[in-house]
C-alpha cells in the first residue's frame, strides 16, 4: 500500500544509503505501528538484507558499530541520531531452534533470512509491517497487519499457542499492545494467551526487566499494567503490585502513575525511569510508615531503610538497575524533607541532584491529592538557587 509516513530525515537517509548499496531495506516494528496510529514513534528500527559486516562497510567504522554476541546487529549513527539496523532473520529450523528440555522455547534466534521470513518470525501482525520511505510503500507480508491496525486487533502470526511457547515474553507484549492502544486480542490469540499464561515464569529475568523499563518509560504504563491485571498476568509479572491492586495502595500507585504520564505528555517533566519507580513506590512507603494518604512520613527513625527495602523489592522478580534504584530512593527521601518546610533543610534539598525529580513528585502528589500547587511553586523553584550559584562558581574554576 502506498502511503506517506512521517519518517525522520536521518532514518530516511540510513535506509536510502543501504538501498543504494544494493540491499533491500525497510523501517520496521513499533515505529510503523505508531505512525499509522497517528502517534510519534520514539525511535526507528531498520531491517536490511545486508549483514552486520556489510552494514559497517556501507557506513564506515566510525558511523557503524557491530554489537551483541548472540544476536548481532549494527548501531548506525546518522545526523546525531542512533539507529538499530538488523539483518533480516528467519525463525530457526525445528532442530536448531529449541532447547530440548523446555519444548518449543527458542534459545537461539540468529539465522539470516529474507524480508518475508523476517516478517513471519515477528510476534504480531501489527508489529510485522515494513515501510520503504523512498517508495512511500508499506509492505504487509502477513496480509493482516494493516487491517488489524485499523480494527484494533492483536493477532499472533502463525499458531498463537506455539508462538507463546517459543517465547513467553510475547504474552506480555500482546497485553502491552492492548493497554497502549486499547486494542482487543483476536479470539484464537486470547484463548492461547489464557492457556499459556503460566509459561511466563520461564521468560528470562533480563528480558522481563527490559520490558518493565520500557513500560515505565512508555507514558502508557498505567494502562498496560491494567491490561496485565485484567488478564491475570500481573500476579506473575509484578506480584507485589497485584496483591494490593484492589486496595488503596494499588489504586493510589496507579493514580500517581497516570498523573505522572499526563504531566510527561504535557511536557512538564522529562521521561525519567527513576521518577516512575518512585511514583509507584510512594503509596507503599506511605502504607509501611503508617501515615494516612496525603500526610508524609517523617524522615529519620529508619525511614530511609524502609524506602530502600520497598524500592528494592517492589518490582521483583525483576531487578531494577542499581543506579535507578538509588535515584528512586533519593527522590523519595527528599519528599518528606520538602514537606517539612524547614528553612534549615533548604540547602540540603536544593543541592541534591534529585531535587528536580523530587519537586516533580511533589507536584504529582499534589495533583492526585487535589491540593493547590501554588505553594509548591512558591517554595520550590524549577531551578534551585543554591545550585545555580554553585554551577557559576564551578564554571569559573574550570575556566581559570
Ligand atoms: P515499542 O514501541 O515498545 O518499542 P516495538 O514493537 O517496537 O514496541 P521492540 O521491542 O522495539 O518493540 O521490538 C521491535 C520489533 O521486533 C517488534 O515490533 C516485533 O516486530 C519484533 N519483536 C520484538 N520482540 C519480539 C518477540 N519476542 N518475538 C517476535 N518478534 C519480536
Ligand atoms: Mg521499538
Amino acid at each position: 500500500m502506498k502511503k506517506e509516513l512521517p519518517v525522520s530525515a536521518n532514518a530516511k537517509n540510513v535506509v536510502s544509503r543501504l538501498q543504494e548499496a544494493g540491499y533491500e531495506t525497510y523501517i520496521v516494528g513499533g515505529a510503523i505501528r505508531d505512525m499509522l496510529m497517528g502517534r510519534t514513534p520514539k525511535d526507528f528500527d531498520i531491517s536490511t538484507a545486508a549483514t552486520p559486516e556489510e552494514i559497517r562497510q556501507v557506513f564506515g567504522r566510525r558511523s557503524a558499530r557491530i554489537i551483541g554476541k548472540r544476536f548481532r546487529l549494527a548501531h548506525v549513527y546518522c545526523g546525531g541520531e542512533l539507529f538499530e539496523v538488523a539483518t533480516f532473520r528467519r525463525a530457526p529450523g525445528k532442530n536448531d531452534q529449541t532447547s530440548g528440555e523446555e519444548g518449543n522455547l527458542i534459545v537461539s534466534d540468529n539465522v539470516f533470512g529474507t524480508s518475508f521470513e523476517d516478517a513471519a518470525r515477528r510476534d504480531f501482525t501489527v508489529n510485522a509491517l515494513f515501510y520503504d520511505p523512498g517508495k512511500r510503500e508499506i509492505k504487509d507480508f502477513t496480509g493482516q497487519g494493516l487491517g488489524d491496525i485499523e480494527r484494533g486487533i492483536v493477532r499472533a502470526i502463525g499458531d498463537p499457542g506455539l508462538r507463546f511457547e517459543e517465547d513467553p515474553v510475547r504474552l506480555l507484549r500482546a497485553l502491552k499492545l492492548v493497554g497502549q492502544y486499547d486494542f482487543s486480542l483476536d479470539s484464537a490469540t486470547e484463548n492461547a494467551l489464557f492457556s499459556k499464561l503460566p509459561l511466563f515464569e520461564l521468560a528470562s529475568p533480563s528480558r522481563r526487566a527490559l520490558e518493565l523499563e520500557k513500560i515505565l518509560q512508555s507514558g502508557y504504563g498505567d494502562r498496560q499494567l491494567e491490561a496485565f491485571h485484567d488478564y491475570g498476568l500481573l500476579s506473575l509479572f509484578l506480584p507485589r503490585l497485584d496483591q494490593v491492586w484492589e486496595k488503596e495502595t494499588g489504586r493510589r500507585a496507579m493514580s500517581l502513575l497516570f498523573e505522572r504520564n499526563c504531566r510527561m505528555e504535557e511536557g512538564f517533566f522529562r521521561n525519567s525511569l527513576s521518577l516512575a519507580v518512585a511514583v509507584i513506590a510512594l503509596p507503599f512507603v506511605e502504607a509501611a510508615l503508617g501515615r494516612a494518604a496525603g500526610t508524609l512520613w517523617s524522615p529519620g527513625d529508619g525511614a530511609d531503610e524502609t524506602v530502600e527495602q520497598i524500592v528494592g523489592t517492589l518490582f521483583q522478580p525483576q531487578n531494577l538497575m542499581v543506579r535507578v534504584r538509588e535515584a528512586a530512593c533519593r527522590i523519595l527521601a527528599l519528599l518528606p524533607l520538602m514537606e517539612m518546610r524547614d528553612s534549615r533543610m533548604e540547602r540540603r534539598i536544593f543541592s541534591s541532584r534529585s531535587y528536580g525529580h523530587a519537586r516533580e513528585l511533589a507536584f504529582i502528589l499534589a495533583a492526585v491529592d487535589k491540593k493547590d500547587p501554588g505553594e509548591l511553586e512558591r517554595l520550590w523553584p524549577e531551578i534551585p538557587p543554591e545550585r545555580g550559584s554553585r554551577n557559576r562558581r564551578s564554571r569559573g574554576r574550570r575556566s581559570r
